[in-house]
């Protein structure tokens, strides 16, 4: 058992990154990627750096690479120096999955994913992969390939560095996730889906789910690409907005769904989970269809304590296990 020493490394991960930030003259986020870069070679790859900071900056490099770690080490000391650059700026679309819906959701894809091998996954908003990493780090050894795609570079990259320090294989695209995509269909889609408008009404005229008028909604759009890219019987589970199925286009959406697979659960978080009612969020699962599929004789509809009540946590986790052995295994 490797001692939590998230902090330390953290504290070496924004030594090397301020230092970079400002010799460099780039975003801290941009710099996190050249850390993340430096750290994984054990060297320091930018030649324009300072002389005299290029021991400081070494020094960072060797602490961190000597200390004692297992990956969710890694992975909670990038994400506070991720936390930390995006403070600094990013919108409200391109937040990084936080770590209790990650895990959340990490313990979904256990559970449909039980008792199987070689499967592969994909993430169409990856993001900084704080989401992705959290399911491989406990479930990797299922998985022979991950894939992850976002149309933000910034995020991609250090999707890229974070996955490499893990040792995680994940192929990453950057790319709009609603144009056609180079991946073969998959067991299963994970996403923090992005709610809003999508602004390009001529590749949104692909999609069933098109808005009938106007802009379309891309956390809608996404929702069809990931059935698209679905193998028959796959599962698609993500956080949604709360309004998804209150909405003016929801009916749509529903027969969508309805007609291409089957919803297996809807689990609304607690509202603490979230900066304002607005962007409130729930978890939806739904079942690309397939023939003989076994269909749950009711859905899991579950309200989400807050996870500082550990005594309603592990009750809702029984009722949902129990769910699970009832209906999919
Ligand atoms: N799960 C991610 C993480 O842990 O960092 C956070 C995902 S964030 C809520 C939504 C992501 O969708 C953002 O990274 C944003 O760049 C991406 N995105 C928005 N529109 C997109 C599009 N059309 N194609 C691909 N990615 C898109």
């Amino acid at each position: 058992m490797v001692k939590e020493n998230s902090v330390e490394l953290f504290n070496y991960i924004d030594e090397s990154t301020e230092c970079i930030k400002d010799n460099l003259e780039i975003s801290y986020l941009e710099a996190l990627i050249e850390t993340g870069e430096n750290f994984f070679e054990g060297e320091i790859l930018q030649e324009e750096i300072n002389d005299s900071q290029k021991d400081k900056l070494m020094n960072s490099i060797k602490q961190f690479i000597s200390l004692p770690k297992d990956n969710e080490s890694i992975r909670r000391a990038f994400q506070l120096a991720i936390l930390k650059g995006m403070k600094q700026g990013v919108q409200t679309n391109h937040e990084m999955t936080p770590d209790g819906i990650a895990f959340i959701i990490s313990y979904l894809v256990g559970k449909v994913t039980e008792g199987k091998q070689n499967l592969t996954i994909l993430d169409p908003a990856i993001g900084t992969g704080n989401l992705l990493s959290t399911i491989l780090n406990s479930s990797n050894d299922k998985f022979t390939a991950s894939v992850g795609i976002d149309v933000d570079d910034v995020l991609v990259r250090i999707a890229f560095v974070i996955g490499n320090l893990l040792g995680h294989e994940v192929e990453l695209f950057n790319q709009d996730s609603l144009a056609p995509l180079f991946v073969d269909p998959v067991d299963l889609v994970v996403c923090d889906l992005p709610v809003g408008f999508y602004p390009n009404t001529e590749r949104a005229k692909n999609y069933a789910l098109k808005a009938k008028e106007g802009m379309s909604y891309a956390h809608h759009l996404f929702i069809e690409q990931s059935m698209n890219y679905l193998k028959s019987g796959g599962f698609f589970i993500s956080l949604v907005p709360n309004h998804l199925f209150t909405s003016e286009q929801s009916q749509q959406l529903q027969n969508y769904i309805n007609e291409t697979g089957v919803i297996q659960g809807l689990i609304q978080l607690p509202v603490s989970a979230f900066k304002d009612e607005k962007h409130q969020k729930s978890i939806l699962i739904i079942r690309k269809n397939a023939e003989n599929m076994k269909k749950p004789k009711q859905a899991l509809l579950v309200d989400f304590p807050k996870l500082s009540n550990m005594k309603a946590v592990e009750d809702i986790m029984l009722q949902m296990n129990a769910w699970f052995k009832e209906n999919l295994q």
